[in-house]
């Protein structure tokens, strides 16, 4: 099956019946770039900026975030950065941010609501963005958004930044994509409201799931109800999905719950758009995606909504 899947990762990633996806790779690192251009993938559907800012002493400069991006976009063969504001806090500590204890860091300072609470931090890394828009296909996306307001200030930052730029007479794309994570249920409960205010969404299943099953993704003791095959999860996901087409606009999916095979039949009925993992898993995706017609999909995934628990959902998909 491996060899088989090597043969297919630089075919396009399309079903049985012609239906074409996008098949995207997560990235984290610089290091990455080379192993993402030769995943198959056909862009990048999440970077993780939080890599740039930990072990280290201070955050990084502008200059050094913009060179970082550049690099990035200009090793993916033409392929999309999609760029996420750094998501700091809940699992992911910085000692020299000084940050105050929280009882429940996961339901606390962090994703969009800490760059929103420090505008240097945020317009320095949104500078640095936009400056590398001008050296290939970049987008910008907010982590952890919960409401509207979130959205529109995240939107008047990315504005002011650029009005700056401009003044310094640096090059950017004006026409960057601005998205959103899908990963709070507000925001999926509200995502029709939400797509009429931006250009893509991507779902976040990790933290999504264990929102929704208010299920820490971290801790062993509640991992079997941490899970994204849930009938609660995958109704905010179809949600999401259906809410986004209405609107206009591509949904992709970057949580682990995208390059999971058994998933894959499930998200491709819903309609989703785009699929980013881990490049590793990119071959195996498209071979999947190879044996899958998006008619059985539709059916299979209307089913999965009605079963009465993940278990069940499971076994459904794994009988075909
Ligand atoms: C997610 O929550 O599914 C996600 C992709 O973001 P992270 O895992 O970085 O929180
Ligand atoms: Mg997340």
């Amino acid at each position: 099956r491996r060899a088989e899947a090597q043969a297919v990762k630089n075919d396009p990633a399309v079903t049985k019946d012609g239906v074409r996806v996008r098949a995207a790779a997560n990235l984290a690192s610089l290091e990455e770039v080379a192993a993402v251009a030769q995943s198959g993938a056909e862009e990048v559907g999440l970077l993780r900026t939080e890599f740039l800012f930990m072990r280290r002493e201070a955050a990084p400069s502008e200059d050094e975030q913009y060179d970082i991006y550049r690099q990035m976009v200009e090793g993916l063969n033409g392929g999309a950065l999609t760029v996420r504001t750094v998501d700091i806090g809940g699992d992911k500590p910085v000692a020299y941010m000084d940050r105050p204890e929280e009882e429940n860091p996961n339901l606390g300072w962090r994703g969009i609501r800490y760059s929103l609470a420090e505008p240097d931090l945020f317009e320095t890394q949104l500078a640095a963005i936009l400056r590398a828009s001008a050296h290939g296909p970049v987008r910008i996306m907010f982590p952890l958004v919960s409401t509207l307001e979130e959205v529109t200030a995240g939107k008047v930052a990315v504005r002011k930044v650029m009005d700056v730029l401009k003044e310094r007479g640096q090059a950017f794309d004006e026409t960057i994509e601005v998205g959103i994570m899908i990963e709070v249920p507000a925001a999926a409960e509200r995502a029709s409201l939400l797509a009429s205010h931006v250009d893509f969404f991507s779902i976040g299943t990790n933290d999504l799931t264990q929102y929704v099953m208010a299920s820490d993704r971290a801790n062993p003791k509640v991992q079997k109800l941490c899970d994204p095959f849930d009938p609660a999860v995958l109704s905010m996901i179809a949600k999401s999905i259906a809410a986004a087409h209405e609107a206009g606009i591509w949904i992709g999916m970057c949580g682990a719950m995208a390059g999971d095979p058994l998933a894959v039949p499930i998200l491709l009925g819903f309609g989703l758009d785009e699929f980013s993992m881990a490049a590793a898993d990119v071959a195996e995706f498209k071979l999947t995606l190879k044996g899958l017609s998006r008619a059985d999909c539709e059916a299979l995934a209307k089913k999965a909504l009605e079963q009465e628990s993940a278990a069940a959902v499971r076994e459904m998909v794994a009988a075909g």
